[in-house]
């Protein structure tokens, strides 16, 4: 995966904030800093171990209504880039993750175009976005079903994870699991595959005693 650089201390002086479509009503749990990024059933959690390899990186949102209908919006305030050869990804920059502000983390969504490559991103992200401010809420695009050059086919879904930063304002590969996080404090749901609620639901004590952590 390519990476790219971004200095955070670098000005952000030449950035136009432009206006984006927004929602005001998006789900979230008591205290959790994100809202949920779409609708639909988390099918597959964190590490989930219905797939067998421990290493899914995040959390697998399934709209029931097929594709380029349900939207996808950001979970919390940053900056998003869509690099030059991304079909149906983008990632948002957050400078201080809101559970731990010493440092930046990167929320990624992918999954947004058909099968056969047609984007489903909204128009103001277009392939070369970089660092374009965006607000919690702030629609993407929709859910769809492309999948690169996998063999693989998929349903439609969001596959949405939580990337860490290399500390040098890079994010991190996040198809290794290794390199992301846990999203269950984030949202206030038990979603790691060691003590997931299936399905997820909104409580206080998300900490698996045993398992997979970060
Ligand atoms: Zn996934």
């Amino acid at each position: 995966m390519a990476l790219y650089s971004y200095p955070r201390w670098q000005s952000h002086q030449n950035i136009i904030p432009i206006d984006l479509p927004q929602a005001t009503h998006l789900a979230r749990c008591p205290n959790a800093p994100f809202v949920i990024p779409t609708d639909g059933w988390i099918g597959v959690v964190y590490g989930d171990s219905i797939l067998g390899t421990f290493n899914h990186s995040g959390l697998d949102i399934f709209s029931p209504t097929g594709n380029k209908v349900t939207p996808v919006y950001a979970v919390y305030d940053g900056y998003v880039t869509r690099l030059s050869y991304w079909v149906s990804a983008v990632i948002i920059r957050h400078p201080r993750d809101p559970l731990n502000p010493n440092r930046q983390i990167w929320t990624y969504y992918a999954h947004m175009a058909s099968l056969d490559g047609q984007s489903y991103i909204i128009d103001q992200i277009p392939q070369g976005t970089f660092e374009l401010p965006v607000k919690q809420g702030t629609l993407l695009g929709y859910q769809g079903d492309y999948n690169g050059e996998s063999w693989r086919e998929i349903t439609t879904h969001l596959h949405f994870s939580i990337v860490q930063d290399d500390d040098t304002g890079h994010f991190m590969n996040e198809m290794d699991r290794a390199n992301t996080i846990d999203p269950s404090p984030y949202f206030g749901m038990r979603l790691n595959t060691a003590c997931a609620d299936r399905p997820p639901t909104c409580r206080p004590d998300i900490t698996c005693e045993l398992g997979i952590r970060n």
